[in-house]
């Protein structure tokens, strides 16, 4: 790429949900050279070995850098942008037009910025008129969105990363941070390092590097989560260890909880006999919870991802409200998000089920601000398909057209194989994104080059609803463009008002007047047109193009005060009145439910995925630097060592796995901390890299009845050798 300018440039790491501050500085001789932010607040200057090796990444081999049509024959042709526009924009009209607006679709991603997620959540859900817009945050963080939702009223994370450094004791639960969120747990370790009365326990059915920190690790059975904590709930309950002032004063629904609880868990031996821990480790955990006020739960994809997994989150907030350990310094549920700009996508309502700023698709008042504040000729006026779904709905011809941005669903999505089935059958597949060759876009009619990271401006909210900028510091290669842009043509291509933007600045002005608009501190059933929503950007309205450059890191909610600066709040529900009709958070019954598929004499171990330390989804980026490339280089299969003698299998030889959706093959690895029963492959490798290594292949497809997440966790395979 051509430097702008020999500069520094201050930006944000591009991978994990920890958003960390980097600086790019261009080099005369063209290199490019990378440090941590010292002044951003999520990483202080530090930086993992993924944000370090940025620099490795940022080449032009492989890049997408024209549109492409692909022939009669097959190939890919290069087109001008004004024949690859207007034939999106044609073809999605038509379709529209004959079909419906639910027979078109977008599938995004939580790799795009704030600002191009808000105008493709606008263009489908305000103009088409159709919910049919979901992301790969579905796979990632959407039970955590339902278990919000269901118990403050609003998607919320209450805490900040200061609140773990002001922990007596944190719980992390499904997360290998020490791989997953580096920094993050970089700073909880320092802090056990200054603090050591701080206290650090794991629950995963893996003992991984985050363990080695840990004071306990609870090894549960995979899926077992809702009956350890209901158990923690009862335990405390009982003990009278729960804080009945808070409880009264600012919840509802604890009796009905806490009676599904008692149900099934009031007896710490049968939990501890059902989650396969030792019992007097269990009562370790219960007694440390118990006895500690400043507790932080940590979780992530091992509580998401599954099909119990809006309930598992549940269960861990229900602790908190039951012992009013939320909305104070050091305290509360904190959802690790998995990508970059997860939080973001939430923001602008990318999520099928969800509404702009916050506000649900499911409540009329709520459709009627945003549309009135669009002056849309529409709005959806039904939750739209979810990822899984949405490429069923492709498979069966109900969608005809997708419009797939940033994402490679033939590697992430579970039931991969019928995901290919799918793009074989769809009439038009549109995919933008900043390569040529992925699984995904081998099946593309269309291809439209996007900007990378270096290249793109924008914003990305990280786990602890910090607002940062991306800025471009390389200029646009070939004919590549930001995607808000591409959107907006085809937006007025069909000939839709609302999309005349000059640049990310003014979508991110529209996008912080919105999550104001009609914001009141009154809920709608005490004065009708207001809601009360957390989520307020009003502070950071009427941002010209240069204070939105200089706009440094910030959490929302963000208030203008009265002398003219603006001020971002560090944790939220402070004042204990949550998004809900009465003010009050809310106890969900949690009744446990084990995964729906279970292990079998023909597929009798449990696959559970996840990420390794250096790569970062199908490593479009990550399987550039060689750097990374050495920690791992090919994809594995982990498997307990008396399983690999049961089964017949060497270290280092290759096996296949399978499962009633789909096989692959990988190298098999002994005793990388998996129990008995398990195996556990990386999600990272793919056709590209390997021959077919693409465990979506073999995940099964189902999901949270309440968030639509998979249940990338718990599959039953069979394996053998290859
Ligand atoms: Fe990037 Fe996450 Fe590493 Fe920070 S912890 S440098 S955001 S990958």
């Amino acid at each position: 790429p051509l430097a702008l300018a020999v500069t520094t440039t201050r930006t944000t790491c591009p991978y994990c949900g920890v958003g960390c501050g980097v600086t790019a500085s261009l080099k005369e001789d063209g290199s490019l050279g990378i440090k941590g932010d010292e002044q951003h607040p999520a990483n202080l200057g530090r930086l993992c070995v993924k944000g370090s090796a940025l620099g490795e990444t940022v080449d032009l081999d492989g890049r997408l850098l024209h549109p492409q049509r692909r022939n009669a024959q097959g190939e890919l042709e290069q087109v001008s942008w004004d024949d690859a526009l207007d034939e999106v924009a044609g073809k999605f009209a038509a379709i529209v037009a004959e079909h419906g607006p639910d027979a078109v679709a977008l599938y995004v991603s939580g790799q795009l910025l704030t600002e191009d997620y808000y105008i493709a959540n606008k263009l489908m859900k305000g103009y088409i008129g159709s919910a049919n817009i979901d992301t790969n945050s579905r796979l990632c963080m959407s039970s955590a969105v339902a278990g919000h939702k269901r118990a403050f009223g609003e998607d919320l994370v209450p805490i900040c990363y200061e609140d773990l450094e002001l922990a007596d004791l944190v719980v992390l639960v499904g997360s290998n941070a020490a791989w997953c969120h580096p920094i993050l747990f970089q700073r909880i370790a320092r802090l056990k390092e200054t603090r050591p009365a701080m206290r650090l326990i794991v629950i995963d059915p893996r003992r991984t590097a985050t363990c080695e920190l840990a004071d306990l690790h609870l090894p549960i059975k995979a899926g077992t989560d809702v009956w350890l904590f209901n158990g923690l709930m009862s335990y405390l309950a009982h003990r009278g260890l729960r804080d009945n002032a808070f409880i009264s004063a600012h919840t509802n629904g604890f009796d009905d909880a806490l009676a599904v609880a008692d149900a099934d868990c009031a007896d710490p031996a049968t939990v501890a006999r059902i989650c396969k821990v030792d019992l007097q480790d269990l009562l370790a955990f219960y007694q440390a919870f118990a006895e500690t006020d400043k507790v932080v739960t940590g979780f992530s994809m091992g509580v998401n991802q599954s099909s119990a997994g809006t309930d598992k989150v549940n269960s861990i907030i229900n602790c908190h409200l039951a012992t009013g350990r939320i909305g104070k310094p050091g305290m509360g549920p904190f959802s690790i998000t998995g990508q970059p700009n997860a939080m973001g996508g939430r923001e602008v309502g990318g999520l099928a089920n969800m509404l702009a700023a916050h506000m649900d698709l499911e409540q009329p008042l709520h459709r009627e601000i945003v549309q009135d504040f669009w002056q849309s000729p529409r709005i959806a006026d039904k939750p739209g398909l979810k990822a899984v779904d949405m490429f069923r709905a492709i498979e069966d011809g109900r969608i005809k057209a997708v419009w797939i941005m940033a994402t490679n669903p033939m590697v992430s999505l579970p039931d991969a194989d019928l995901v290919q089935r799918a793009l074989q059958k769809c009439e038009l597949v549109v995919a933008s994104d900043v390569v040529t060759q992925t699984d995904t876009n081998a099946y593309a009619h269309l291809l439209l080059p996007a900007l990378a990271w270096g290249e793109k401006d924008g914003t990305v909210t990280n786990s602890e609803r910090r607002i940062s900028r991306q800025r471009a510091f390389l200029s646009a290669p070939g004919e590549a463009r930001g995607d808000w842009r591409t959107l907006c043509d085809v937006a007025q291509r069909m000939g839709f008002d609302g999309f005349d933007f000059d640049g990310p600045h003014a979508i991110f002005d529209e996008h912080a007047r919105l999550s104001a608009y009609r914001n009141g501190e009154a809920h709608a059933e005490t004065e009708p047109g207001k809601v009360r929503r957390v989520f307020n950007l009003a502070g950071l309205t009427g941002m010209d193009r240069s204070s939105y450059d200089t706009l440094a890191p910030i959490q929302w909610p963000v208030q203008r005060l009265s002398d003219g600066s603006v001020a971002g709040t560090a944790r939220v529900l402070q004042d204990y009145r949550f998004s809900t009709a009465d003010g009050r958070a809310r106890f969900v019954p949690t009744a446990p439910r084990s995964p729906l598929h279970a292990a079998c004499e023909d597929y009798p171990l449990i696959l559970n995925t996840g990420r390794v330390r250096d790569h970062w989804h199908t490593m479009t980026r990550t399987g550039k630097s060689a750097t990374l490339g050495s920690h791992i280089a090919e994809s594995f299969i982990d498997i307990h060592p008396q399983d690999a003698l049961l089964y017949g299998l060497r270290q280092g030889g290759l096996a296949r796995i399978s499962s009633r959706w789909g096989a692959m093959v990988a190298r098999v690895q002994h005793g990388g901390g998996i129990p008995r029963g398990a195996v556990f492959v990386p999600i990272h490798w793919n056709s590209q890299s390997a021959s077919d290594a693409r465990v979506g292949a073999v995940v099964n497809p189902v999901v949270d009845p309440v968030s639509g997440e998979p249940e990338f966790k718990h599959t039953p395979v069979a394996i053998e050798e290859f």
